[in-house]
């Protein structure tokens, strides 16, 4: 069994995209983050996202509006970024509080700086093999594992377990992109699937975004099998000082003793997916710089 170490990927990418910027003379890349309200699962990735940033050399602008914004008044601080032409990129964390629609906040935000990709225009660009967009950034962030760790998708069975519009559609539709690395044949189960199991035992490549800690069991996977853990779940551990620990969506202890290559929790998909919006607003930044 290899274990694809997503914190050393994503440590090569960061430095390529340190190496870049450094390069750049005059204004850098510029993101900004915005977060509405104290979920602390929320601060803590803001505050990751800053940090990587300013690793690489990316100016970030926090932006924290009241948990109370109405809805209007969120779309409009949107509006206002994208007509600031000091920003590359917009990043509205979620989850938003309740009262907010966050699909019309996304659709709000202009496509050339949409570097989360939850757009209709970038997501639309996906189901199109349109490189010109962005691609959010777990789903990007998991084709980029597979690819540097030497997982070319053409001909395989991929089965994705999830089907929301942040990780199991995209990631499901670029497995599918008529392109060198995908070219993948696609099955996407849900809530709804009958004989799950069945199914997970045909795949050569099962991605887990479920949100179910260690749902994902042994006899679901096929020996060999490349199991990529989209799920990040807190479950409660007294032994820790934070009374909790992290787990995927796979049980991990079980499904590593038949798997060719799998991505641990933590350590695996999720350092890439702050990678991927490092890389797309640079990208962001040089569309708009050749315009
Ligand atoms: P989500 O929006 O809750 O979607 C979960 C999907 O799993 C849904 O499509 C749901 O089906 C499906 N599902 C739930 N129970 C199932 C079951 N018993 N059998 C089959 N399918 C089932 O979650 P998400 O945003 O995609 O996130 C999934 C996981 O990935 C979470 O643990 C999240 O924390 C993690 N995540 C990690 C990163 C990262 O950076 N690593 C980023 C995003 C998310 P229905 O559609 O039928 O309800």
């Amino acid at each position: 069994m290899e274990l694809i170490d997503g914190n050393q990927i994503a440590s090569t990418i960061i430095a390529e995209l340190k190496a870049e910027v450094t390069g750049i003379t005059g204004r850098k890349p510029c993101i900004a983050l915005v977060r509405v309200g104290e979920d602390p699962a929320s601060v803590s990735y803001v505050r990751k996202k800053e940090k990587t940033a300013a690793e690489i050399g990316i100016t970030s602008r926090i932006i924290l509006p009241p948990i109370t914004i109405s809805q209007t008044d969120l779309i409009r601080q949107v509006a206002d970024l994208n007509a600031d032409e000091s920003v590359d990129g917009i990043l509205i964390q979620s989850p938003m509080p309740k009262h907010i629609d966050e699909l019309l906040v996304f659709r709000a935000i202009a496509p050339e700086k949409d570097v989360d990709g939850l757009g209709t225009m970038n997501l639309g660009k996906v189901a199109q093999d349109d490189d010109t967009g962005f691609v959010s950034c777990t789903p990007a962030g998991i084709m980029a594992l597979l690819a540097r760790s030497g997982v070319d998708l053409k001909g395989k069975h991929v089965v994705v377990i999830g089907r929301s519009l942040l990780v199991g559609k995209p990631v499901a539709l670029l497995a599918l992109q008529k392109k060198a690395g995908a070219n993948g044949t696609v099955t996407i189960c849900h809530s709804g699937t009958s004989n799950l199991a069945e199914i997970t035992r045909q795949a050569d490549v099962v991605i887990a975004a479920i949100g179910r800690p260690e749902f994902v069991k042994q006899d679901m996977i096929k020996p060999g099998a490349v199991v990529i853990d989209v799920g990040i779940n807190r479950v409660p551990d007294e032994s820790r000082k934070s009374g909790y620990r992290l787990v995927g969506d796979c049980a991990f202890a079980e499904v590593s003793t038949i798997a060719d290559k799998i991505t641990p929790v933590p350590g695996g998909v999720g350092p890439m997916t702050v990678a991927m919006l490092m890389s797309n607003t640079v990208k962001a930044y040089r569309q708009r710089e050749v315009k």
